[in-house]
């Protein structure tokens, strides 16, 4: 008699998609369980070194095809997720896919120049070459938003055209709302704000601190800085990046998101809305404070074993909640090009102390965790 197997699906195949899906099938006895992984492209796109491609145009750096990272026991599914309730996925190509637990890691929408595969595809290398040579063609470049992304990618431009920005041939940007680069979301110490906001504009950056950027909607080469249209600044390229942008198919379970679009999960990453208890959430889609990966270890360990506990014990299964940080500083590093970054690390009652540029330029610019990448997915 054939057994009736059950369904985990998985919805994304990011970092946490990726890791989660593999896990779960290493897991799961495959004669009781099939997980699938729904997955818009056949590659995976890794973040956190995507800042330096439009100068690099090594691609290989951030782009791994999926089936290089995914196991054999995941069944992976190429559609688009266009909607989901309790039980079902309701996909772009009109099949229904049913579960008994749903794991979304569906992460965030990345503007241009980073985009993701949510908005090419498979088609990486069209998209990039674009944002690439726009780049390279661009005298001035202005970036609305001076977070953690834009600070970045400004940085790598600058040690790639470090002479040319010096003479004033080429000229870049940053419009931010606060009085220092990075949010100021408690997330990031003034010190390494300052940090990062001294060495671009002592580099030749310009900087319109304490401002709002506006693209006009006469001009899209103008940006209005404030209400008055009077002042503005002209660039022929522009990149607005104010932030992360939860990526969640439709629904219509009531309160699924915070207002600003954030799915809301608890410690256990058990959806909050979710009264049968088998939607669970996971990475940038949720509403924690702390989105990245440097808790990916814990997050995947923790998610994978609530699971499999949720899946053989149903809803009275002691679910376990993993380590994020919910209050002050975290540690962190922002990378300015290959050879110059700054970090910060939190210490009990004292804040957050420096951590040397040597060991961050060591430990992040030079690679921006490439040699990382692939144990991301895979492990
Ligand atoms: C430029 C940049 C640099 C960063 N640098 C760092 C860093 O240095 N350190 C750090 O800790 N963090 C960094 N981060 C953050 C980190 O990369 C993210 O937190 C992490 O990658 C999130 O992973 P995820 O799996 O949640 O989402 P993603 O990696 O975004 O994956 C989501 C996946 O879901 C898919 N998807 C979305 N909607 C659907 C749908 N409807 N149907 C099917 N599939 C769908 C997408 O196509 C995508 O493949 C950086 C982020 C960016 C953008």
């Amino acid at each position: 008699m054939e057994i009736e197997k059950k369904t985990i699906a998985v919805v994304g195949a990011g970092v946490f998609g990726v890791s989660v899906a593999n896990h779960l099938s290493r897991e799961l006895d495959a004669t009781s369980y099939r997980v699938k992984l729904v997955t818009l492209s056949d590659y995976v796109y890794f973040l956190p070194s995507a800042v330096r491609l439009t100068v690099s145009r090594d691609y290989s750096s951030s782009i791994l095809p999926l089936k290089d990272v995914i196991d054999i026991g995941v069944e992976t599914i190429k559609d688009k997720v266009v909607s989901f309730n309790t039980s079902n996925l309701i996909l772009e190509s009109e099949a229904v896919l049913d579960f008994d637990v749903l794991i979304l890691a569906t992460g965030s929408k990345w503007p241009d120049p980073i985009g993701s595969t949510f908005a090419f595809g498979d088609d990486y290398k069209t998209y990039l070459d674009k944002q690439a040579s726009r780049v390279q063609e661009a005298e001035h470049i202005a970036f609305i938003g001076g977070g953690f992304v834009n600070s970045e990618i400004v940085g790598e431009l600058l040690f790639k055209y470090q002479d040319e920005i010096k003479s004033g041939k080429r000229r870049i940007s940053i419009i931010h709302n606060s009085d220092k680069l990075l949010p100021a979301n408690g997330l990031y110490g003034d010190t390494v704000r300052s940090k990062v906001t001294d060495y671009l504009s002592g580099n030749g950056i310009k900087l319109y601190l304490n401002a709002r950027g506006t693209i006009s909607d006469d001009d899209p080469n103008q940006i209005i800085l404030g209400d008055d249209a009077s002042k503005h600044i002209r660039a022929d390229l522009i990149y607005r990046g104010v932030g992360i942008a939860p990526n969640v198919p439709t629904n219509h379970i009531a309160d699924f998101c915070d207002d600003r679009g954030f799915v809301q999960v608890q410690t256990n990453f058990q959806v909050n809305a979710c009264k049968e208890g088998n939607i669970f959430a996971i990475g940038d889609v949720t509403n924690f404070r702390y989105h990245g990966i440097m808790k990916r270890d814990n997050w995947v360990d923790v998610l994978t074993k609530n699971v499999i506990s949720f899946m053989k014990e149903g809803a009275n299964a002691k679910l376990a909640s993993c380590s994020c940080y919910e209050i002050g500083e975290t540690p962190g590093a922002v990378s300015l090009g290959p050879k110059t970054g700054f970090g910060q690390f939190p210490v009990p009652f004292l804040g957050t102390v420096s951590i040397p540029s040597f060991v961050v330029a060591k430990a992040k610019c030079k690679s921006l965790f490439r040699e990382k990448m692939e144990d991301m997915y895979k492990k």
